[in-house]
């Protein structure tokens, strides 16, 4: 009996174990984006740094305006302008007002700003037609954030938000993970590079191009190296070049085929197996392994297999070692109805490429024809893959599980 195969759950922690992220460096703002942040960061200054006004008007005592309106407005002697930027030079008495911008320092004395729109200018003085309620319009200091709070903490995301806040708080140097690079290899006799002539017996290169594009979709380096023949001196070669990168990824060659040489030459060269095929349709010839403490993926030669594999089991190592917390690892799963019915008769999960819309505020998933391991046609316009359990029968309607890994149109 051969031995059974691992599910893909079992697989994806095999592989995790073997995953740990790499080190952290202090990059310039700009460079943190996209990246996880790996300390938590305290702020040095309250923000706002002082109270400011938060509208164009008057600021004030709120007792002098408390009873105004349209038909007895409070006169008010206005002391002073205050544009944005600006320290006030006057404190504001009783009966006193300044003329203040939006973000300009609240002068001394004053409570209160009153909107510029509920006031009227009479020469040196306001009429104030409506009365705000004390400490409107006033943006407080510190209450974004206060001196001393710790903003984001050690394994957030840094997004455009991140970055802007980062900004705030004059972090021009941000403490991140460094991303893996990824060495991209494919193997075969048959390929030929995209800009070579496509003989009798080849095919292109797509795997390279396809794992690359999804290295770069997220967040990660890749390193594209040439073609490998089906030969083990030039694989081995290959192989050692690739060990310069934090990752190895390459494509074919690990099945159960005459010319398969990945895996002979790996153990050659010393790795550490993990793991070797997993019950899941496409996909299911994934080898993974250690050389030289790296992690190595065997990924399918089929190019819709390779990519599926990526999204099940590179994917999630790459963002473990790229710093992300163990909750976003995974693609994230989302409940969608089918738009037609659907069954997998295979004895493996099946992985069905899929387009998922929203429509009056549900998801709603259909896979297209021609799902074979080899069509990448398959994956035009998707972003999502359909899990189907085998024996799953499943009609028009009924509720599918879906991993998304493209956006919703
Ligand atoms: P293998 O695992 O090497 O037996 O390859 C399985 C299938 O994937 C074969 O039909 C190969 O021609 C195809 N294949 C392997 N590598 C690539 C690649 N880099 N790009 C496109 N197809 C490939
Ligand atoms: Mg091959």
């Amino acid at each position: 009996m051969p031995d059974p195969l691992l599910t893909p759950e079992q697989a994806q922690a095999l592989v995790l174990e073997h995953i740990q992220p790499l080190g952290v460096e202090r990059v310039p703002l700009f460079e943190a984006l996209g990246r996880v942040l790996a300390e938590g960061i305290t702020a040095r200054h309250d923000s706002p740094p002082q109270d400011n006004s938060g509208m164009d008007g008057y600021a004030l005592r709120h007792g002098d305006v408390a009873g105004a309106g349209a038909t007895q407005p409070a006169l008010l002697e206005v002391v002073e302008d205050i544009p944005a930027g600006h320290v006030p030079q006057q404190s504001v008495g009783p009966g006193q007002a300044s003329r203040i911008m939006t973000g300009a320092l609240v002068p001394p004395g004053a409570d209160t700003v009153v909107r510029v729109e509920d006031s009227r200018r009479e020469g040196s003085k306001v009429a104030i037609l409506v009365p705000a309620p004390p400490g409107a319009n006033i943006r407080r200091r510190g209450e974004d954030v206060g001196a001393g709070q710790e903003v984001v903490g050690a394994g957030m995301y840094c997004g455009p938000g991140e970055v802007a806040l980062l900004a705030s708080l004059q972090r021009a140097l941000v403490p991140v993970y460094r991303p893996p690079v990824v060495a991209i290899l494919s193997t075969g006799d048959e390929l030929v590079e995209v800009d070579e002539p496509l003989t009798p017996g080849k095919i292109v290169n797509s795997n390279t191009y396809g794992l690359a594009a999804l290295c770069l979709a997220n967040g990660v380096t890749p390193r594209m190296l040439p073609i490998a023949r089906d030969d083990e001196a030039q694989i081995r070669r290959a192989v050692e070049s690739a060990l310069s990168a934090d990752f190895v990824l390459s494509s074919g060659g690990v099945s159960v085929g005459d010319y398969d040489y990945v895996k002979k030459v790996l153990d050659e060269l010393g790795a550490q197996v993990v793991l070797w095929r997993v019950a899941m349709k496409p996909g299911k010839p994934l080898f993974f392994c250690t050389l030289g403490g790296k992690p190595y993926f065997g990924l399918p030669g089929n190019p819709v297999s390779s990519l599926v594999s990526f999204l099940q089991f590179v994917r999630p190592a790459l963002r473990k070692a790229a710093g992300h917390p163990p909750g976003a690892w995974c693609l994230p799963v989302v409940c969608a109805r089918l738009e037609h019915p659907l069954a997998n008769p295979d004895d493996r999960r099946q992985y069905l490429r899929a387009r998922l819309r929203l429509e009056a505020g549900r998801l709603l998933a259909a896979a297209p024809r021609g799902q074979g391991s080899h069509m990448l046609s398959s994956m035009l316009g998707t972003n999502g893959l359909l899990v189907l359990d085998p024996g799953a029968q499943l009609k028009g309607g009924d509720e599918v599980q879906a991993q998304l890994f493209g956006a919703l149109a």
